[in-house]
């Protein structure tokens, strides 16, 4: 039998319950293609600093590489002291340090979920390894530093190395899609990073004549984003932009419960739902697996291209498939749904759903 491996670290707050969730959906989809999920459990989080002595153990950044594929649960890293090197931001860290140089995050509206734009269907294309992110800007320390008790200096990083791969991977993407890339921007102000982000998506379109450029100052787009939504298809941006517009995004659609993510580099890539640990309902057992579930749908896609096992096409498919018939019938759906299933009562109507 054909397997696959997988390595997965849980998280904090709702993370551990979505993530078992999504180990649950994922194991079926393989099975029923005849792939076996080997799923290695990896210390993370605040259960890891108190096992280990740190959110990020180094027996996990150990075992890590052996793995092209990584499942990771949100972390409550508002908590996590910035001067305390136990305390390590996994997101972040594995994000610049593996060159996980794209967050993808589709937002599609599905039916059965409210919304008032039943037409969206995009892909915000987030870079993800630099930016206006204090734990990914500077070799050693922090990109936040503070000269004087009422000053803060916070450094934004864009290079075009960085910017160049990102594009490159939005413009594959909308091949598969509908050939539209809108580039996010701020170049009218921000001259210099943003007119280079800029720069370098005008350069990588000329590689695809066969794909559409537009751009839009990132002002002027949230305002699009909420009035049009339905005429986008991926949008790519710098870090900041991309973390806040996609947010905005996943509201039009359903929320965040229902938002997925992957960090996808070359040789690694890993499913991450786009929300926070959501402390405000932890110890309920009452998250939305979706989001989760549908980042590991993602990894399947890329594992089955990255991996030439074409049968993980499938069992991607299968998952969105038990996902989309879930929401469309309504029935066992978590409270930020309207419903009142727990977490894995949701589950296994997915599961259910998948035949
Ligand atoms: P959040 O996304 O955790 O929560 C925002 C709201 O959405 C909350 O009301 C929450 O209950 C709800 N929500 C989120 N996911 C849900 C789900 N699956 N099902 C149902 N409801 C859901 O954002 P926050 O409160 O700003 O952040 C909480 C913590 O998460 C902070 O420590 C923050 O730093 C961290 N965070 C981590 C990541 C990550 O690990 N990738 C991303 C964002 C925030």
């Amino acid at each position: 039998m054909k397997s696959v491996e997988i390595a997965v670290l849980e998280g904090d707050g709702i993370g551990p319950d979505i993530v078992q969730a999504t180990m649950r959906v994922l194991e079926k989809a393989c099975a029923k293609q005849g792939v076996r999920t080997d799923f290695s459990m990896l210390p993370s989080g605040l259960s890891a600093l108190e096992s280990h002595g740190s959110t990020l153990p180094q027996e996990t950044l150990d075992k890590l590489p052996d793995y092209s594929g990584w499942i990771l649960g949100p972390v409550t890293h508002h908590t996590y002291p910035i001067n305390d090197k136990r305390f390590i931001n996994p997101s972040g860290y594995l994000r610049k340090n593996y060159e996980l140089f794209a967050n993808i995050r589709p937002s599609r509206a599905f039916p059965g979920v409210k919304t008032k734009f039943p037409e969206v269907d995009l892909v915000v294309v987030r870079e993800n390894t630099e930016g206006m992110y204090a734990d990914r800007n500077v070799l050693d320390g922090n990109g936040e530093f503070r000269p004087t008790e009422d000053t803060v200096v916070s450094v934004r990083v864009v290079t075009r190395k960085a910017s160049l791969r990102v594009a490159r991977q939005a413009f594959e993407l909308a091949r598969s899609r509908r050939g539209k890339v809108t580039a996010v921007h701020k170049a009218n102000v921000l001259r210099r990073g943003c007119g280079l982000f800029l720069e370098c998506c005008k350069e990588v379109a000329k590689e695809y004549p066969d794909i559409e450029l537009n751009d839009f100052h990132v002002d002027a787009f949230a305002m699009m984003l909420v009035m049009y939504p339905e005429r986008f298809d991926v949008i790519v941006t710098t870090n900041l932009f991309g973390d806040v517009l996609s947010d905005e995004a996943a509201g039009l659609v359903g929320g965040l419960g229902l938002a997925p993510g992957l960090n996808a580099g070359i040789e690694h890539a890993m499913g991450q739902a786009t929300h926070g640990s959501a402390p405000d309902i932890a110890e309920l057992h009452i998250a939305n697996p979706v989001a989760e579930i549908l980042s590991g749908k993602l990894l399947l896609d890329w594992l089955a291209a990255h991996l030439s096992m074409p049968e993980l096409f499938e069992a991607a498919k299968d998952v969105e498939r038990g996902v989309a018939e879930t929401l469309k019938n309504g029935k066992g759906l978590t409270p930020d749904l309207g419903g009142t299933a727990h977490t894995d009562e949701m589950t296994d109507v997915i599961l259910s759903e998948m035949g």
